[in-house]
């Protein structure tokens, strides 16, 4: 009977990280409060995802966006499953072993892109370690694909760091997606407690190969602070995206997931991200959007257009 329990109980998400010390979840301040979701877009968007068997980022992470990014029909579709080779002590996404790629996937998710009919689309993956390209090619079918059936719509994507799995980073740069994006997360000194599976080398010089390759790619990059980062950091990992040529970068607050995951450092002040924004676009970003809500892909879309038009007028100068 005791057996019968035991295999009935739940798996618990985040067995990987049973050991960590419980650290208090902090008490939000009221900027980062946002409205339950529940509108008749949220369900519509709910109902298409689930009717093509697809998993998003928005639910697997906890976005804190989610009410108001579904209400609007937009989805980040993350790919290759739902279980990450990686265990970032950041990240709500399940670690373990992962399922065998879907080949029916790419269509599947061209065919929810064309019927929610989105403009911009923003696609990211887990970590698939586990494979030999990493889950490049994979990732470039589904480029490949919602090309063919959704020639307009602008393709985004958010990618693993492909570590030491040679030539898969050209495979998807050229698949040719609108924006390239692959985010640094947090200041090199931090890497081994919050992506100690990464190299923040390896992720900067990611970035940097997609412009060797195709300089009029857009890159994208993210960090997360409130991880107990220094200022002077983070204008470093600017320095360093700029080095690359990123073109945008993006900066939110970090969210504790569970109480076993790193813990919040602090909430930083709304100010402070108006200031980062600032220093940002000084030191050459084309578009930086920095607040606490900021996450990779919210406003996506919105922001694409920002951009090219920055680039534009940056050219017409
Ligand atoms: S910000 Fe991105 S991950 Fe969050 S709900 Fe919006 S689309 Fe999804």
């Amino acid at each position: 009977m005791a057996t019968v329990i035991d295999t009935l109980k739940a798996r618990p998400r985040h067995p990987e990280k049973a050991n960590r010390p419980e650290t208090p979840l902090l008490r939000k301040p009221d900027w980062l409060r946002v409205r339950a979701p529940g509108s008749a877009g949220y369900n519509e968007t709910r109902d298409i995802v689930r009717s093509h068997g697809l998993t998003t980022v928005c639910e697997e992470a906890a976005c804190p966006n989610i009410g108001e990014c579904w209400t609007q029909k937009h989805a980040t579709m993350m790919i290759m499953g739902e279980i990450c080779t990686r265990a970032c002590s950041f990240c709500n996404v399940i670690t373990g072993k992962p399922n065998a790629l879907d080949p029916t996937e790419p269509a599947r998710v061209a065919e929810a892109v064309a019927k929610m009919g989105l403009k911009h689309v923003v696609i990211t993956s887990v970590d698939r370690d586990d494979l030999d390209d990493g889950g490049a090619a994979h990732f470039a079918a589904v480029v490949y694909a919602i090309r063919a059936v959704a020639p307009d719509t602008t393709i985004e994507i958010l990618t693993p760091d492909f570590l030491r799995k040679d030539g898969a980073a050209e495979i998807v740069i050229d698949s040719a997606p609108d924006v390239f994006n692959h985010n640094l997360e947090t200041v090199p000194r931090l890497y081994l407690t919050i992506r100690p599976g990464a190299r923040y080398y390896n992720s900067l010089r990611l970035l940097e190969r997609v412009k060797d390759r195709d300089p009029r790619r857009f890159t994208k990059s993210g960090l997360m602070v409130g991880l107990g980062e220094s200022k002077e950091e983070v204008m470093q990992v600017m320095d360093d995206m700029r080095s690359a040529g990123v073109d945008f970068l993006t900066i939110g607050q970090y969210l504790q997931p569970t109480r076993r995951h790193a813990a919040v450092d602090r909430f930083v002040h709304p100010d402070e991200f108006a200031a980062y924004e600032a220093i940002a676009r000084a030191k050459g970003f084309l578009m930086v959007s920095a607040s606490p809500l900021t996450r990779s892909s919210h406003h996506a879309g919105e922001d694409f257009a920002q951009l090219k038009a920055a680039r534009e007028a940056l050219e017409a100068r």
